[in-house]
């Protein structure tokens, strides 16, 4: 790889985010024992996930599937229902999918290394150098948005956020300062841990940082300059009804789809195209529901209850099909906007009167 940064003395600095992380670091389960298994699903689930969310998560999957080969072991449906609720549901499919390779190339164990690590499927170069340094303490290197936003400032970055050009500098000199690092493990853990808690976007703590004397941006009494702002993202308002049939239990209709979003979950019948197959030509609406917002990426949604009957027999259905009640709903995997369109039924005790027999 090419290095765009700047040959510098990275040492100090180093060594004051390692001595600085050795007092400040949170106690989290993964770091109890930095098993390399239990490393590698904490940083699958960090993608995209705040940290207060993911511990509970965490707890629970590595309790149900305590070894890489478990996870290998356990089926799809089952790892799927543990991730429910995590959302960006590729990330558990990858995850079992780099467990059963684990089992079959390597007998199990992660290899140590960033390059023998991103042949698992699912691995990409962050989740390499994140296993490999925190894990093994090997001097790979890791750029999430964190990093980045920390090394925009350290090194007064002249590219905008979220562009290439931003993380390519970032990634040269992350590979640069990890080298520079008495423990790589702790050096990583330390960037991500002064992104998460010191030099966060809106307000960074820089009177408290341990390389405020080491940082560009604070010298130049610019931080709010960096990172350069990134164009803006246009957000897309949505409006999708989903069905609500009912059988005579009172147990609602989910159906299983395949394709690029949320990929293999149950979901609720939907009146359009925006994000699932539209399946309106097989149900005739009888009545609202109620409404509730919920925001996918840059779609912002209007989910649509709408009370719906089938215009055929539901077994026609070219997809997989389940009925489930409130009670039963944790054990299959479903999105998030599943478990809300539940509730609000359930809030406004919708469940009943039973409905007619469809199946
Ligand atoms: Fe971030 Fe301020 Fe520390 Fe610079 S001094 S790295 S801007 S918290």
């Amino acid at each position: 790889m090419t290095c765009t940064s700047k040959r510098r003395d990275h040492d100090a600095p180093a060594r004051a985010l390692e001595q600085w992380f050795a007092v400040h670091q949170r106690d989290l389960p993964w770091r109890r024992s930095y098993d390399p298994y239990q490393v590698w699903v904490s940083e699958v689930m960090l993608q995209q996930t705040r940290m207060e969310v993911v511990v509970p998560y965490f707890t629970n999957f590595v309790a149900r599937f305590p070894t890489v080969a478990a996870l290998a072991a356990a089926a799809e449906d089952e790892v799927l229902a543990a991730w429910s609720g995590l959302g960006y549901y590729r990330r558990a499919r990858f995850l079992h999918a780099g467990a059963r390779f684990v089992v079959s190339e390597y007998g199990g164990r992660l290899p140590e290394s960033a390059d023998e690590l991103v042949r698992i499927p699912g691995i990409g170069r962050y989740t390499a150098g994140a296993i490999a340094s925190i894990a093994f303490d090997q001097p790979a290197a890791i750029v999430d948005g964190n990093v980045a936003r920390v090394f925009a400032r350290l090194f007064a970055i002249e590219h905008p956020l979220r562009g290439t050009p931003l993380l390519a500098a970032s990634w040269a000199y992350a590979d640069e300062i990890v080298r520079a690092a008495g423990s790589p493990r702790a050096l990583n853990q330390a960037l991500m841990e002064l992104g998460a808690l010191v030099c966060t976007p809106a307000r960074p703590d820089c009177a408290s940082c341990p390389v405020a004397v080491h940082c560009e941006a604070h010298r130049r009494g610019d931080v709010s300059r960096y990172p350069l702002a990134a164009p803006r993202a246009t957000a897309i308002d949505v409006e999708i009804p989903l069905y609500v049939v009912r059988d005579s239990k009172s147990r609602i209709l989910l159906e299983r789809h395949y394709g690029a979003r949320m990929s293999g979950m149950f979901h609720l019948p939907h009146g359009s195209s925006a994000l699932l197959a539209d399946s309106s030509g097989r149900f005739v609406a009888q009545g609202e529901l109620g409404s509730f917002r919920h925001t996918i990426t840059h779609r912002r949604i209007v989910f649509r209850l709408v009370e719906a009957e089938p215009v055929a027999r539901v077994a026609d259905s070219p997809h997989e099909q389940i009925w489930v009640d409130h009670a039963a709903l944790k054990s299959v995997a479903h999105p998030s906007y599943v478990r809300k369109a539940f509730a609000l039924l359930s809030r406004r005790k919708a469940l009943q009167p039973p409905r007619r027999n469809f199946e």
